[in-house]
């Protein structure tokens, strides 16, 4: 089954206010197996809202609409569709009732205003509001259902939940939904592009969605199926046709994001980790400690932005910085093998960088960012010429930190490289 949202709400037009109503219902339609082909934001304005209607149930069987159903001049959400659908409104005495009701709890005596709330569509249920004045509604017309909700997400999403859902469950065919994720990091969203597309084009009733995140890409893949086995075993080959064609770039393959991975490998190898930061400025220690439970393996972090500093605190040489320039494989190197030492971690990172917008020159650009990973066998250092603004350098430079680590447990498990494995 297809469905559209329509969002109701001329504040959901401004930057102030943005429509998650429909990612949470469209979460819960494709768990349904029913898919969302088209979610339309209107503001307050009869005639659109009257068109936007219009045109939904033209195209599609469901139509999940939410706000517009309070007391106030621009609610309109109800009056347009009974208009629309040419079904007369008529006051609900049991609603009525609950809203006086509602108001005499406190205190007050109910605003004339209110009694457009106790206004239902002929042939509409109501859908009781215990969170809130205003009803929802639920209505069917020549098969199509049409289902108004309220616009505060805390009335909504329980209302979808105890009376929605079970109505779409009971019409509900067997086919539902089944979806995989992979994270990759390291690789531009046109490279990723290039090297699955052999693969996924060959399988015409999944859809593949490519997203570019910050630092990583995101490869969505969704079946609609009744039959489970065969979406496992679709979805299962295709993933190992990506696992072969990105390799060691595929960092998730179930949602995880990138800390969330390196928390699960430094516990899984009882291991600690430090950091001695210059360019990212703490973002390498803030996403490590993001993590819940993150005490038993992140012992700490310095945040050395001066050369005397990164002498002082991390014992990087002054000849060195010197000679080779704060930015500098060298310095990423002291840095990481200082706050090893000086910590007595298993790993201990080093981060130095122009994130800019100032501080390039030739031969140094802005973006350029060299990180280094410490280890009881060694260094593993990398320099790179990231693209984007300030923050993006910095956010990117992160990225590359945590993924050194991973690649570290992915290829050492304890340290000595692989032969033949160059990388990092
Ligand atoms: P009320 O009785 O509270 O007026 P309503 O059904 O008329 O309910 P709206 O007035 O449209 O709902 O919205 C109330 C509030 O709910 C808005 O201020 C907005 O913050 C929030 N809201 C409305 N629509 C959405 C949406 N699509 N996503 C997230 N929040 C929303
Ligand atoms: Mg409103």
């Amino acid at each position: 089954m297809k469905a559209e949202i329509i969002a109701v709400g001329s504040e959901l037009l401004t930057p102030d206010r943005m429509d998650t109503n429909s990612l949470f219902l469209t979460e819960e339609l494709n768990k349904l197996g029913i898919e969302v082909v088209r979610k339309t934001i209107v503001g307050d304005h009869r005639e659109l809202l009257a068109e936007a209607f219009r045109d939904a149930l033209n195209r599609v069987p469901l139509i999940i609409a939410s706000g517009g159903l309070g007391p106030t001049e621009d609610d309109l959400t109800r009056e347009t569709l009974a208009e629309l659908l040419g079904r007369k409104l008529i006051l609900n005495d049991a609603i009525l009732r609950y809203i006086e009701g509602r108001f005499r709890q406190l205190g007050r005596e109910m605003p004339s205003v209110n009694v457009r709330q106790a206004m239902v569509p002929e042939g509409a249920e109501v859908l009781e509001n215990p969170r809130g004045s205003a009803p929802g509604l639920w209505l069917e017309d020549k098969g199509r259902l049409i289902a108004l909700l309220p616009g505060p997400p805390r009335e909504l999403k329980p209302m979808y939940e105890e009376q929605v859902l079970p109505r779409l469950e009971r019409r509900r065919s067997g086919v539902r939904m089944f979806h995989r994720e992979l994270r990759v990091a390291g690789m531009g969203e046109s490279a990723v592009e290039q090297r699955i597309r052999p693969i996924y084009t060959r399988y015409s009733d999944v859809k593949t969605t490519i997203l570019a995140a910050p630092g990583e890409i995101q490869i969505h893949l969704r079946i609609w199926t009744e039959d489970i086995a065969y979406a496992q075993k679709t979805l299962d080959e295709i993933v190992q046709g990506f696992e072969l064609a990105l390799t060691d770039r595929i960092f998730s393959k179930d949602g995880s994001s990138m800390e969330e991975v390196i928390a699960r490998l430094l516990t899984m190898n009882k291991a600690t980790i430090s950091a001695a930061e210059s360019c990212t400025g703490g973002l390498l220690a803030q996403r490590l400690t993001s993590i819940a439970g993150s005490s038993s393996y992140f012992l700490g972090s310095v945040v050395c932005y001066s050369n005397e500093l990164k002498s002082a605190w991390v014992n990087v040489p002054a000849e060195l910085i010197q000679s080779k320039g704060a930015v500098s494989s060298e310095v990423a190197v002291a840095l990481a093998e200082g706050i090893r030492r000086s910590v007595g971690s298993t790993l201990g990172v080093g981060i130095t960088g122009i994130a800019g917008p100032g501080g390039g020159s030739d031969e140094k650009p802005v973006g350029t960012v060299h990180v280094a990973l410490a280890h009881a066998g060694g260094v593993k250092e990398r320099g790179v010429r990231f693209p984007g603004d300030r923050e993006a350098i910095r956010w990117h430079a992160s990225q590359l930190a945590l993924d050194m680590v991973r690649l570290h447990f992915l290829y050492n498990g304890g340290d000595s490289p692989p032969r033949g494995v160059k990388r990092a």
